[in-house]
């Protein structure tokens, strides 16, 4: 307080000088109400009873997590004080979690956060809805995903402009949300997963045009620049047909392998990487040998696959979650269409010994759960999968942190607790390296130094 009077006065004094220039004294007036502020200079300081930093290495007791700005700017050893750090105790905001398990926040690679499967809504509720609608129920998806404990996610699909006004109004603290890194629409050949199926051709040529959808290498590489035209941060592809669109067109390549080539090179010399949904092998391998950053889902991945993901170095984001979610709802709904229900029929029960493949063949791995095919806020359901599947917990926690920050290419700002990286800091009661389901029950959620979510556990 003896600091913030001190700062006070010096910065009337000032102001009384200068008062005769008006505009002076506005910026001076300015100066001082934010250099004087005690909350503009505030430090916290996160005690944290055992600390994953770096999710592989050993976890560490009794740490000080230094967060300035957002930002970490130092871990220290031991319960460390605000004089510690010849630091007025009013500068300092101290947090509690000597008896939790702090983490890096979670990284989920594959959502759709402005949607979310209803197996019992009215299938033609979309014919009465406004966009605003929309609008609105994508606020709590985006908050229980926050909740959950995931303080970042690639959403990878959904209505275009929504997605890019929630990002936004997450940014801007408008909505309690994560940090969301976007596609915009999803390049696929006409008529392929991505392109709209199920209605007479009256209704769907009322849909506004798809600038996505294309055939042949250079209308591809034409949707490739429209997306970064609307402003996509990641391009995302059907390389094969998918699950969920209505049509009995099976799983297998879409795309052409001209196509595929020409959409990875455009989307590389745009600085954007490349996420291919790929479910049979064929696809999969095709999208592997264009040079795609990660295949979505990879359900069918064969040999030939692994020692094309070790040679590209490519990610898979397994979305096992999906498969598992799809396949208990065909139990309970009736009102799958046939060539949808055909499809988990087919794809649901393999996607297990796939991940496997993957995981024996020492293939990168990102977490991804296609939330909004399941409930958002249900996405540690996938490390449990993961685990079950045969990963080591340890392993399943790097996907999602420093696996998932490399694919981004934002490993300098995500994926652990370093000094220089964004204060993301998930926080559980139990230990999840012993028990993965730990993770569903999350305590304590930070992003950029900001708490969201802090149970009271005294
Ligand atoms: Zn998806």
């Amino acid at each position: 307080m003896e600091r913030f009077l001190a700062k006070a006065s010096i910065c009337f004094m000032l102001y009384l000088t200068i008062m005769k220039n008006l505009r002076s004294a506005y910026f001076a007036v300015l100066f001082c109400l934010l250099t004087a502020n005690p909350l503009f200079a505030q430090t916290t300081l996160v005690h944290a009873g055992t600390v994953l930093a770096v999710p592989g290495e050993k976890p560490l007791t009794n740490q000080t997590i230094v967060i300035e700005k957002g930002k970490i700017s130092e871990i220290r050893s031991g319960f460390v004080s605000a004089a510690q750090l010849n630091l007025a105790s009013d500068q300092v905001t101290v947090i509690d979690l000597k008896e939790q398990f702090v983490m890096p926040g979670f990284i989920d690679m594959h959502t759709h956060i402005t949607s979310e499967r209803d197996p019992n809504a009215n299938p033609h509720e979309w014919t009465t809805l406004f966009d605003e609608d929309a609008a609105f129920r994508a606020i709590p998806y985006a908050e229980a995903t926050l909740n959950a404990g995931f303080t970042t996610v690639r959403n990878v699909g959904g209505n275009y402009k929504l997605m890019l006004a929630l990002k936004r109004a997450i940014a801007a603290g408008y909505v309690e949300g994560p940090r969301i890194i976007t596609a915009t629409g999803a390049v696929s050949a006409t008529g392929g997963h991505g392109d709209d199926h199920g209605y007479r051709p009256e209704i769907m040529n009322a849909f506004e045009t798809n600038v996505a959808i294309c055939d042949g290498s250079d209308d591809c590489r034409r949707a490739v620049r429209a997306l970064v035209k609307q402003g996509a941060e990641v391009i995302k592809i059907t390389a094969t047909g998918g699950v969920l669109s209505n049509t009995a067109a099976g799983v297998g390549q879409q795309l052409t392998d001209d196509e595929l080539k020409a959409i990875v090179e455009t989307a590389h010399s745009l600085g954007r990487k490349v996420a291919a949904h790929a479910h049979e092998a064929d696809g999969i391998n095709a999208a592997l040998r264009a040079g795609v950053n990660s295949i979505e889902h990879g359900s069918y991945l064969n040999d030939e696959s692994v020692r094309l993901f070790k040679e590209t170095g490519a990610y898979l984001v397994p979305t096992l979650l999906a498969g598992v979610s799809v396949t208990e709802e065909l139990e309970t709904n009736d009102n799958i269409p046939p060539a949808i229900a055909g499809k988990i029929r087919q794809v649901g029960p393999v996607v297990e010994a796939s991940f496997k493949r993957a995981l024996k063949g020492g293939v990168n791995i990102a977490f991804g759960t296609d939330s909004g095919v399941s409930k958002h806020g249900t996405n540690a359901r996938e490390f449990e999968l993961m685990v079950n599947y045969g990963m080591d917990e340890n392993e399943a926690i790097r996907s999602a942190t420093l696996h998932a920050a490399e694919l981004l290419g934002m490993k300098d700002s995500l994926g652990s607790l370093e000094k220089g990286k964004w204060a993301d800091l998930v926080a559980v009661d139990g230990n999840p390296l012993q028990d993965i389901s730990e993770l569903r029950n999350i305590q304590f959620v930070m992003k950029e130094g900001t708490i969201y979510k802090q149970r009271d556990t005294n």
